[in-house]
């Protein structure tokens, strides 16, 4: 009930109830026929009775009223603090700005917040701008001056940097009412702040969180904890082709590619509900039906009480990881010029067969093909030819073998087959007779026809054999044993192999020794004029006098001293002892004109040749005019220009020069033209036959007028009988050697041959 309307209404009975019973009482008395003394008696304890009943209502009255008051009063002082303490709970101060002076009122809480003492708070407005941010400063006066120049009911709310006590700015939301007078002016503006620094922070955080989500690279997926998707970003959208809007709501096992069996889920949440992460590769499938691999991170996200509340899927798509990776193991097992496997994959699909082999009782081969006189092509025709064949051989071999067989090749013009199913040496025969057939027929390379022969080494394997270094050396000897017993054919591993493999090694070695130990010896033997059948100069020819073997002849040392590089040593021990010889000789007044020496196509090729013949006719003092150097065809031609060039610098020192057993190699006519050679020494082979063989007297007569025609003595070599003098002499030839004149001797014995 209103309070104003009781008091008036309480008033009014009240003066109702006296005003009547005045009225009444009297009227009640005078009827009663009193005395009037009775009747004063009774007026008296009327009018007593009257004030103390209305006392005692005055009293009732007040003491409720004032109950009430009390009553009141508690509420609002309670209430008042429970909104202190819920504003302190909530680190929050209230504040109070009078604006008619400028005078501010604040809770201690708000001192608070910016780290102060009410007192230093102090209560003046100028104060408190003065601890605004400079920046905001002009913004909360706009917001002040707009409020008070269009007063409204709305809520006042603004953000503003104040300086903490430490110096630091907190960011402070103040959220208030603008209270007016009773004339409608704005009289005062009071509110609450609070310090919403730690939630700008967070809000930074989580933009820039938002940024890199939906900036990054990777696709991010979000379910709950009933793997339901709640969110994903672009990546996620560019790498499956699903939007947000179509999967949000739908269980990530949409995107299963089934390429992962059920063990495999199994074991990821297992390590999600262990460990709370996963990793690792994952194949999916796009929107677009397109599997493709990802590599994985997924977390579980526990709430406050550690239950599971999210997954997070961070992914990856590797597929062109994967590809370019492909593509390098590609690049590493193939042989880039033919496609083929290279060494590498072929040394491995070897091991495979020979752990096969064991495994399974089985047996196969291993063949290792050599073209033959394959660096002939490359040097005449150029590498571009050369390479363009060794393509089409690998191309011609690879379609005639059957797809079970590895062909590989291995490097320059070795390939390499394997067999993993051949049982016996006859069907290892076999395959080697195809390829030698198949490389029968001429290749056409740039419209060249070219002819090619090959050289095969065979190895068998069985569930005995050793590892794959062995298997691999062992066709090596074989091949070694086919290109040493005449180019074409084909040879098979043996033990007998083996066992010459190992004696090469311990000649080597032997070898070594016999040049430390002088066991070297030079034998000498005449060159012949043949008009007058005079000795005109001696050919030296190195010997081995092996203290078991006796004395071993070059043909067995020379090839294995080329081989490991010793060549070297022996051309100069041996050039050195034939031009102190020489010397000897001239001191001696023996008529002889020269001697011959043989370099070795290795040395020959290294091109340094002239300057240790300087050195070496230096050291002995030969007239350089007195020595003449014996070069192979296949030395000369191997390396033409580079040959040609070291021919001309020897010739520059004034030495002779010949080209030892000429027609065995492939002396290009054009450019043995330009040789700076005097002689060409017409090799055995052609001699042996003379003077019945009609090729072998057509091939003498064609060098003999070759040479003379560029200007060339001819020498020919291996001249055992009186027959074939008459007919060489017949055909033109000028010089000869040969065991008719003389075999190769020592020193002493040849002079006594020359003085006879
Ligand atoms: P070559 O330079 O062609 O030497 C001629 C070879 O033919 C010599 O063999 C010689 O003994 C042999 N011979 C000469 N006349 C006849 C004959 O009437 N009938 C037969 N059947 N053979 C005859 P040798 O001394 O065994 O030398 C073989 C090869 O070894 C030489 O062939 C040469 O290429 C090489 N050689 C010899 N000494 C050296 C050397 O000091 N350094 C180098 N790098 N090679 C050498
Ligand atoms: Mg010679
Ligand atoms: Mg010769």
């Amino acid at each position: 009930m209103n309070l104003s309307q009781s008091a008036w209404r309480l008033t009014l009975i009240y003066l109702l109830a006296a005003g009547s019973w005045v009225l009444f009482s009297d009227a009640m008395l005078a009827s009663l026929g009193l005395s009037i003394e009775q009747l004063e008696r009774l007026q008296l304890a009327k009018g007593l009775g009257f004030v103390l009943l209305t006392g005692m209502l005055l009293y009732g009255i007040l003491h409720t009223y004032q109950y009430q008051q009390r009553l009141a009063n508690r509420a609002l002082h309670n209430s008042e603090r429970r909104l202190q303490r819920a504003l302190q709970a909530a680190g929050d101060g209230t504040w109070d700005l009078h604006l008619g002076s400028e005078t501010l009122q604040f809770s201690a809480g708000y001192a608070e917040l910016l780290g102060l003492s009410l007192a230093e708070l102090g209560n003046s407005h100028k104060h408190w701008l003065s601890l605004l941010h400079p920046e905001d400063r002009e913004l909360y006066q706009y917001n002040l001056r707009q409020l008070l120049s269009a007063p409204t009911a709305q809520p006042y709310d603004v953000t503003y940097r104040m300086r903490h006590k430490d110096g630091s700015y907190r960011w402070i939301q103040a959220r208030g009412q603008l209270l007016v007078d009773d004339s409608g002016h704005p009289e005062r503006l009071t509110g609450t702040a609070s310090d919403i620094t730690q939630r700008r922070n967070d809000e930074d955080s989580l933009r820039q969180a938002a940024a890199v989500f939906d900036a990054t690279q990777e696709g991010v997926l979000v379910t709950d904890a009933q793997q339901r998707i709640v969110h994903s970003n672009p990546a996620f959208s560019r790498i499956t082709g699903y939007s947000q809007e179509e999967i949000i709501g739908l269980q990530p096992s949409l995107l299963k590619s089934g390429r992962h069996d059920a063990a495999f889920y199994h074991s990821m949440w297992q390590a999600l509900e262990n460990r709370g992460a996963w990793s690792g590769e994952v194949w999916n499938r796009r929107k677009n039906g397109e599997v493709y691999p990802q590599w994985q991170n997924i977390r579980a996200i526990r709430d406050d009480k550690g239950e599971i509340s999210h997954f997070v899927a961070v992914f990856s798509d590797i597929s062109a990881l994967k590809r370019s990776q492909r593509e390098l193991d590609y690049l590493a097992h193939h042989d880039p010029l033919s496609n083929l496997p290279n060494r590498l994959l072929f040394t491995e699909r070897v091991e495979h067969a020979l752990e096969r082999a064991k495994r399974d009782d089985r047996r196969g081969a291993v063949l290792l093909v050599d073209l033959d006189h394959f660096k002939h092509i490359n040097e005449s025709l150029g590498h571009n030819i050369g390479d363009l064949l060794l393509k089409e051989v690998g191309e011609r071999l690879a379609l005639q073998l059957s797809p079970g067989i590895t062909l590989a090749r291995l490097g320059g013009d070795e390939f390499g087959l394997l067999c993993e199913d051949c049982t016996s040496a006859e069907s290892a025969t076999g395959m080697a007779q195809l390829v030698m057939s198949c490389l029968k027929q001429p290749f056409n390379v740039m419209g060249q026809e070219l002819f090619i022969s090959a050289s095969i080494g065979i190895s068998l394997f069985d569930c005995d054999s050793q590892d794959v270094a062995q298997v691999l050396r062992n066709v090596d000897s074989a091949l070694f044993k086919a290109k040493s017993s005449g180019r074409e054919g084909y040879a098979f591993y043996t033990e007998e192999l083996t066992q010459y493999a190992r004696q090469r090694v311990e000649l080597v070695s032997a070898l070594r020794h016999a040049l430390e130990h002088d066991e070297l010896r030079v034998y000498y033997q005449p060159l012949i004029c043949l008009k007058d059948q005079r000795m005109i100069g001696a050919e030296a020819l190195v010997r081995w006098q092996h203290p078991q073997r006796g004395l071993v002849p070059p043909g067995e040392f020379i090839p294995i001293a080329e081989e490991s590089g010793l060549i070297g040593a022996i051309d100069a021990w041996v050039l050195e002892h034939a031009c102190r010889q020489m010397v000897a000789w001239q001191a001696a007044g023996t008529p002889l004109r020269f001697v011959a020496v043989n370099v070795s196509s290795r040395m020959f090729s290294r091109g340094e040749l002239d300057l240790r013949v300087a050195r070496i006719l230096a050291e002995t003092g030969l007239d350089p005019a007195l020595l003449e150097l014996e070069v192979t065809e296949s030395a000369v031609m191997d390396n033409p220009d580079a040959a040609l060039a070291l021919l001309g610098r020897l010739r520059e020192l004034g030495v002779r020069l010949a080209i030892d057993d000429f027609g065995t190699g492939y002396s290009s006519l054009a450019r043995l033209k330009r040789m700076p050679v005097h002689k060409l020494k017409l090799d055995q082979s052609f001699v042996r036959g003379l003077p019945h063989d009609q090729n072998d007297v057509a091939i003498t007569r064609a060098v003999i007028a070759l040479g003379h025609s560029l200007g060339l003595k001819v020498l020919a070599e291996g001249i055992e009988q009186a027959e074939q003098v008459e007919l060489l002499l017949a055909l033109g030839c000028d010089h000869a050697q040969g065991y008719y004149f003389g075999r190769p001797q020592p020193a002493g014995e040849l002079l006594n041959l020359s003085s006879a």
